[in-house]
């Protein structure tokens, strides 16, 4: 008998991490910048960042299509033939890490074996193809062109999108960024979780931009962009200044209709209801409105424009 069978969601969770891997290592250098050295130098120098994120993707990979073929059965992965397997009573036992299992072309057919065509993008096989030869290319040591953070990053979000469908990238950045342990220990170096989240979202958007991210949530990213009262209230911070609060906006109306009165935040991933109502700020455009939630107002409600942060009291 062959013991030790891996499942599904084991090959899909390395897989995850694999791509999670390669996209902080190429966030960590960009977040280390410093104004004097220009950021071309800088990834000049750090090209062994790319190459081995590049390494990690292939792996990722690798492991999202075991995931999809495990659903079918993990012995299609085993890469010996069926005489030399030790399954008949008293051959003994042998564990499934024991075997070799199939990568490459053979790979890529038994996965198609296994999955609907219609859930997999067309650009998939030339993508995971385009990955393979420069993969190889790196570990047999015989050189790559220069690679850059931008295309090494966007191969990151295709990989998931093309395999796990939109979300799939943001989503996984949000499980797995979350809870640093810092927070049990008041670690001054370590900031409001959520603002690490807007900030890894602003990443993306400064060297991306939107027109390439939008590709990647079901949410439009690039109507237009409101404030989210849920995030506001875990940041705002009182100083001597006065009140501080985060000033970057990632909420949208979901569907972006104009009578829409549904909105999603893609940060803290919260659906809350809004009225349609123009600000009566002078020079504010915004026509959406939340209700803060507030008990000691008795009669009294307090409405904020998503656009400006206006609170107008109403009776
Ligand atoms: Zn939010
Ligand atoms: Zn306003």
């Amino acid at each position: 008998m062959i013991k030790d069978i891996p499942n599904s969601s084991e090959y899909q969770n390395v897989g995850i991490e694999c791509l999670l891997q390669a996209y902080d290592n190429i966030c960590n250098v960009d977040n280390a910048l410093s104004p004097e050295t220009p950021r071309d130098k800088i990834w000049n120098y750090n090209q062994i960042v790319l190459r081995t994120s590049l390494v990690l993707i292939h792996q990722g990979i690798e492991g999202l299509l075991k995931s999809e073929i495990c659903k079918k059965s993990p012995l299609l992965l085993i890469d010996r033939k069926r005489s030399d397997w030790k399954t008949l009573p008293n051959s003994g036992d042998e564990s499934f890490s024991d075997f070799n299992t199939i990568g490459g072309d053979d790979l890529l057919k038994t996965f198609y074996a296994c999955v609907n065509l219609k859930e997999i993008h067309d650009d998939f096989p030339t993508h995971y193809e385009d990955i393979r030869i420069k993969r190889n290319k790196i570990v047999h040591g015989l050189g790559t062109e220069n690679l850059t953070p931008e295309y090494v990053l966007k191969l990151i979000l295709n990989s998931f999108t093309y395999l796990l469908g939109k979300d799939s990238f943001w989503d996984s950045v949000l499980n797995k960024f979350y809870e640093h342990p810092g927070f049990e220990h008041d670690d001054s170096h370590v900031e409001w979780q959520d603002s690490n989240q807007y900030m890894r979202i602003e990443y993306l958007n400064v060297f991306l931009g939107k027109g390439e991210l939008k590709k990647h949530f079901s949410v439009n990213i690039t109507a237009r962009e409101y404030l989210c009262p849920f995030c506001i209230e875990k940041a705002e911070e009182i100083t001597e200044e006065g009140i501080l609060r985060p000033d970057s906006k990632w909420a949208f109306l979901n569907p972006n209709q104009p009578n829409s009165t549904d909105m999603s935040c893609i940060i803290c991933r919260t659906d809350f209801g809004v009225i349609r109502e123009d600000c009566i700020k002078e020079d504010c455009k915004g026509n959406v409105k939340y209700l803060l939630e507030d008990e000691d107002l008795g009669d009294e409600e307090i409405w904020v424009c998503l656009t400006c942060w206006n609170e107008e009291t109403k009776k």
